[in-house]
């Protein structure tokens, strides 16, 4: 006999996050029909919208389908009743991230907007406890040199330290994601998975190509591709930035190869963030509704990019709140990369895991 288990005060939040009135779904199916991403066998999303309407959380979360979704919005334009699936489903995401975050106080923390304070406060706390150890909390004089201020030893290898302690316990997060994925989705006999599932999935991230299944999203092809190679090159020059305070050639000139790279990646993050931003401001009727989840993801890229810059040119102009910038900008890296599990941000872990193993099982 099959069990139901209702979750009231989970649909309740569902309903609340995405502003949909879940009852008013009619079962059609036509946002299945539409959607161009959804496997020919067992589609989504009505399914989930059947289970969203019953409160079934034990059948959304950990349910690999919800991660195939690239929210392109084209099953929320068909509905017939505007019961904005494609928003409901970014709302199980987002309860995911609550779900498989270790410890959960993290995923609160990142998620709910009463926390914000506190979540801020840790960083800036951490940081002035460095300085203060290290003795050097007191504003140099003369001309711009972070490193009289900020120890840079310190800090990467602290920094460093909590963002592996982070990233540890959010693996242990995602082996709870991937059995639930196989409890739910177990692989089927007669279905062949791919052999090399990983590398099949690093080719669609690289090429973005499920993004270009969606019919009505398109320029989210492109903003998504500007911030996602504009990150990883962003990366890339701070590692190199640490190697180089570590072996004294630091700061780096305003012609460093490396240094011309952070600007092009700056400039690629700052565009695709302007067309995701644009179109969730005047694109609603298609993107749906943008929640606290949505905007502080991209306004921490864009605060921590943009501090980034102002710090660069805080150091060639000898401007007097250099510092200051600077420590702004050590806080939006601790909001964007070490928080990066809990938040929004964190459909880069999630996504990926779901990914590989939906092509494991050979759905596709
Ligand atoms: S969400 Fe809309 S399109 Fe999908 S089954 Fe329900 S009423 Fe139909
Ligand atoms: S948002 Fe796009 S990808 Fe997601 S279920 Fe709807 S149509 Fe499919």
């Amino acid at each position: 006999m099959l069990e139901v288990k209702p979750d009231i005060d989970f649909k309740r939040e569902l309903s609340r996050m995405s502003g949909s009135q879940l009852n008013q779904c009619m079962q059609c199916g036509n946002c299945s029909a539409v959607c161009s991403l959804a496997p020919a066998e067992r589609p989504f999303p009505r399914k989930e919208m059947v289970w969203a309407g019953w409160g079934l959380k034990e059948k959304l979360i950990g349910n690999v389908d919800v991660w195939l979704c690239h929210q392109c919005g084209d099953c929320s334009s068909y509905c017939p009743r505007d019961v904005k699936p494609a928003d409901v489903i970014a709302a199980v995401r987002q309860q995911s991230y609550m779900h498989y975050a270790r410890p959960r106080f993290l995923g609160k923390l990142v998620n709910k907007p009463a926390w914000l304070p506190v979540a801020i406060l840790i960083p800036v706390l951490v940081i002035i406890s460095i300085l203060s150890v290290a003795g050097t909390f007191k504003i140099p004089e003369g001309p711009v040199d972070y490193s009289a201020f900020f120890p840079h030893a310190w800090l990467n290898s602290t920094f460093s330290a909590i963002t592996l302690i982070f990233y540890l316990l959010a693996s242990w997060g995602i082996g709870s994601f991937w059995n639930d994925m196989k409890r739910q989705t177990p692989p089927s006999g007669d279905k062949k998975g791919s052999r090399r599932p990983a590398f099949q999935v690093l080719g669609e991230i690289l090429s973005h190509s499920n993004f270009s299944g969606c019919g009505s999203q398109r320029p989210r092809q492109v903003a998504h591709m500007l911030v996602f190679f504009g990150f990883g090159l962003l990366i890339l020059v701070t590692i190199y930035a640490i190697w180089a305070t570590i072996t004294h050639n630091y700061p780096l000139k305003f012609s460093n190869p490396f240094k011309i790279a952070g600007n092009v990646a700056s400039l690629m993050i700052f565009t695709g963030l302007g067309i995701m931003i644009f179109q969730r401001l005047f694109n609603r009727s298609i993107f749906g509704k943008s929640g606290y989840s949505d905007w502080l993801l991209l306004t921490s890229i864009a605060l921590l990019t943009l501090s980034g810059t102002l710090v660069e040119l805080a150091r060639f102009g000898n401007w007097s709140s250099a510092y200051h910038l600077y420590f702004f900008h050590l806080v939006a890296v601790w909001f964007v990369i070490m928080y990066l599990p809990f938040t929004k941000l964190g459909h880069v872990l999630y996504r990926t895991t779901a990914l590989v193993y939906a092509r494991s099982i050979g759905r596709k």
